[in-house]
């Protein structure tokens, strides 16, 4: 049966529109059941109504004629309560409603289950029988487990269905996802593979067939040649049996083998990577199954192979600065902060993956260069978006393709209405943060990216809280060499003398990859981390600490802050790290003095060692990203519960105002480098909480500085006694947007519906 459900679901998956989905879904799933009638009601948000969309076994004629309200006959039951119905006389129902028009008078049993995506009701999808059939026990799991399998994949469905076929008589079809960098923008959407990915390959219709498959024919000619090569190379010093295997490759790359079925779907409207992608998974799943080691050995040929035409087709159509048009908004399954790099920052105006959530490390990087983002946008079809004009709203999380020129004039509007507002705070910039009742917080910037803009920033923030060395590691092809790491150290430290710079040695893991060095985990958010990694790995480790200290050669302003701390015994290793690092340099002659040292508080292990970790630091930071997913058990990255994820929930802000408390008392300076210390009620919060200094991404620090302006820290510190009493996430948010408006500063809070 796991067999039948698996297939069904896949061969759902793979159809190229909507009609064709429910249309495969109702009739296979009505000769799995072998039962008389399956139909399909989807739920129209507009109407409010469920519409009869497919069904084989009633009349044809009714399909989108018939259509209920919620609570509405037996099928409305189903939407109303979302629960499964099972009759074996639907007639005695006191629910049963007649529709003529269907025919089914002569279909006594019943048997309705609720599609359900992401606690949407999507539809009803229902069988039937005549002569009083008792669907068993069985049909009913077989019916509601494959009913929570087609969520996801109907709701792609009917997104791809939205862009080709538009509900809106402007052609306008408007996606949803996580707002993950704020901004609003209008572009034109160019949608990203990584390279030489076959899962990464988008689908995307081709504009021109004929060049499709020549551009097919020239890969797959390229790498024939390549392994020719090979061959000839290989000839006396590998065995005839291996040799002959680049036989089996060159018959499978033949016209009359792979290429022929590529050729076959790129006429049926997939473009060429497309169409090889599709082909290689067809061969790859089916051959993976076989039992038989031989064929199982050639699904990775196949993959291989596919591998290296795709290679090829990408570079006939490379992605150079110059092709990316103004006002680029990419759109991907998963955006990498090298894919960042690649594309020239003036032509760069938003992001878009199907992937990630707001606080995954991408959204981090989008908001420290100010590019609005929108993430986890699960179900956007990625076929024909590219080169769609779009709009991006990364305040609401929204892509609105083809945008209606009313909705373009509102967007318009918008924008320049948040012009006017960055212009106005713009002129307090230069002046400190200090609140009407003479409180000083310092603000201090988080930077990993370069900053051109240094100078300019200087003059304005307390120095950098948090420089997340990683990032720069991210766009290289190997860990960098000690007088690299030196060099870029070097410009941190010198750019912003005097003022502090807390380097963060290296932390990698979770969802910050190197591509050099692939960490690979089931559970990577709660695996090989940070400190976890660096301690395992003192050859990295020691290279950073060593570039980070002869790179602060007579400044005295580096800071070195420890991530992913959760045990006394890593913070002890290190210092000890530190140690021999100063030591080997003072051998070499070169005489650095010990820097301060921190420990994130981002495990909450940490909150109930800080005395034992204060006797041993100079100062905490806390990362409230990563504490607030520990604490609250909520992947950051996962956008399936980034409603869960909230750096106000009640219970975060008690451990924060608990760990603020502590350290006073234990005289420790604490700062906050997460993403809340940039939000302006955050901010506000966290100053009434008593922390130090807060750190945040430099386009915040306008928002933030003029919240701090404008609350003396009485009324900061009044705030939090008031929400701290609050128990839920709601209650916290409506009781800080009200505040917020008393005070005036609505305008400084994120755009709401
Ligand atoms: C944090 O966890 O809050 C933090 C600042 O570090 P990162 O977001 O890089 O994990
Ligand atoms: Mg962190």
């Amino acid at each position: 049966m796991l067999d039948v459900l698996r297939r069904i679901v896949q061969e759902v998956n793979g159809a190229r529109t909507l009609e064709a989905a429910l249309s495969t879904m109702v009739r296979r799933t009505r000769k799995a059941m072998q039962t008389d009638v399956c139909s399909f009601y989807l739920y129209d948000t507009e109407l409010e109504r469920l519409v009869l969309m497919e069904t084989i076994g009633l009349k044809p004629q009714a399909v989108g004629r018939v259509s209920l309200r919620l609570g509405d006959g037996l099928v409305g039951w189903v939407a109303e309560r979302e629960e499964p119905l099972n009759l074996e006389d639907a007639t005695a129902h006191p629910s049963f409603r007649y529709f003529p028009e269907t025919g089914e008078e002569r279909y006594s049993s019943f048997l309705g289950v609720p599609i359900i995506h992401q606690r949407h009701m999507l539809g009803v999808l229902v069988v039937q029988q005549q002569d009083n059939r008792r669907y068993d026990e069985g049909d009913e799991a077989f019916l509601v487990t494959m009913a929570a399998q087609l969520g996801g994949v109907l709701a792609h469905a009917l997104a791809t269905g939205a862009l080709n076929c538009p509900t809106d008589p402007s052609g306008q079809a408007v996606f949803r996802g996580v707002a993950a960098s704020p901004g609003r923008v209008i572009g034109t959407a160019v949608v990203i593979s990584p390279p030489a990915d076959l899962d990464g390959v988008p689908d995307l219709v081709p504009t021109d067939i004929a060049d499709e498959v020549r551009r097919l024919r020239n890969a797959i000619r390229q790498v024939s040649d390549e392994l020719q090569a090979t061959a000839t190379r290989l000839i006396g010093r590998i065995s005839s049996q291996e040799l002959a295997l680049f036989d089996v490759y060159q018959q499978i790359l033949s016209d009359a083998s792979l290429g022929q079925e590529v050729e076959k779907r790129i006429e049926e409207g997939q473009w060429a990577p497309g169409a090889l992608a599709d082909v290689v998974r067809r061969h790859v799943q089916y051959l993976e199954r076989v039992d038989d080691d031989y064929l199982r050995e050639r699904a990775a040929d196949i993959r291989d192979l596919g591998r290296r035409v795709l290679a090829h087709l990408q570079e006939d159509n490379p992605q150079t600065p110059e092709s990316f048009p103004e006002q680029s908004i990419l759109v991907g399954d998963e955006i990498s902060a090298a894919i960042l790099g690649e594309v020239p920052r003036h032509k760069l105006a938003g992001l878009v993956a199907l992937r990630g959530s707001s606080n995954s490390h991408v959204a981090i990087l989008a908001r420290a260069m100010g590019i609005p983002t929108v993430l986890g946008m699960v179900d956007l079809p990625l076929p024909r978006l590219n080169e769609a004009p779009v709009i991006l709203d990364g305040h609401r999380g929204r892509l609105i393709v083809r945008p209606s020129a009313d909705m373009q004039r509102h967007y318009q509007s918008l924008i320049a209405e948040e012009q006017a507002v960055n212009r106005l705070l713009e002129n307090e910039q230069d002046l400190p943060c200090v609140t009407p009742d003479g409180h000083a917080l310092p603000l201090l910037v988080n930077t990993g990216l370069a900053t051109e803009l240094m100078a300019a920033l200087k003059t304005r923030i307390a120095g950098v809280g948090l420089y997340r060395t990683e990032v720069p590691f991210m766009t290289t092809e190997r860990f960098p060499g000690e007088q690299e790491q030196t060099t870029l150290y070097r410009e941190q430290l010198a750019g912003f003398a005097p003022l502090p710079v807390v380097m963060r040695t290296l932390d990698i893991g979770g969802d910050k990859d190197l591509p050099y060095f692939p960490i690979d985990e089931t559970n990577p958010f709660l695996g090989w981390r940070g400190i976890r990694v660096t301690l395992d790995h003192p050859e990295v480790l020691m290279v950073q600490l060593r570039a980070m200290l002869r790179a602060s050669q007579g400044l005295g302003n580096l800071r070195i802050l420890l991530p992913m701390i959760t045990s006394i015994d890593e913070v002890d290793t290190t210092l000890r790290l530190i140690e021999r690092a100063q030591r080997e340099l003072n051998e070499d002659g070169i005489t650095v003095e010990r820097p301060r040292i921190g420990v994130m508080l981002e495990v909450p292990a940490t909150l109930y060692q800080l005395p034992a970790l204060a006797e041993r630091v100079d100062f905490f930071s806390v990362g409230s990203n990563d504490l607030t997913q520990y604490l609250l058990a909520v992947d950051r990255n996962n956008p399936r519960v980034a409603g869960l994820y909230d750096a106000c929930h009640p219970a975060v802000l008690a451990a924060l105002a608990r760990a603020s408390r502590e350290a006073a008392a234990l005289e420790m300076p604490i700062a906050v480098c997460g993403e809340l210390a940039g939000d302006p009620a955050g901010a506000l919060l966290l100053m009434g909480m008593g922390f130090d200094a807060l750190s945040m991404n430099t386009p915040n620090l306008p928002r933030v500085r003029a919240a701090i302006r404008r609350v003396s820290l009485a009324n900061a510190r009044a705030l939090v006694d008031e929400v701290l009493q609050l128990t839920t996430c709601s209650e916290v948010w409506q009781h800080l947007e009200a505040r917020l408006a008393e005070w005036q500063l609505a305008h400084l809070l994120p755009p709401k519906d």
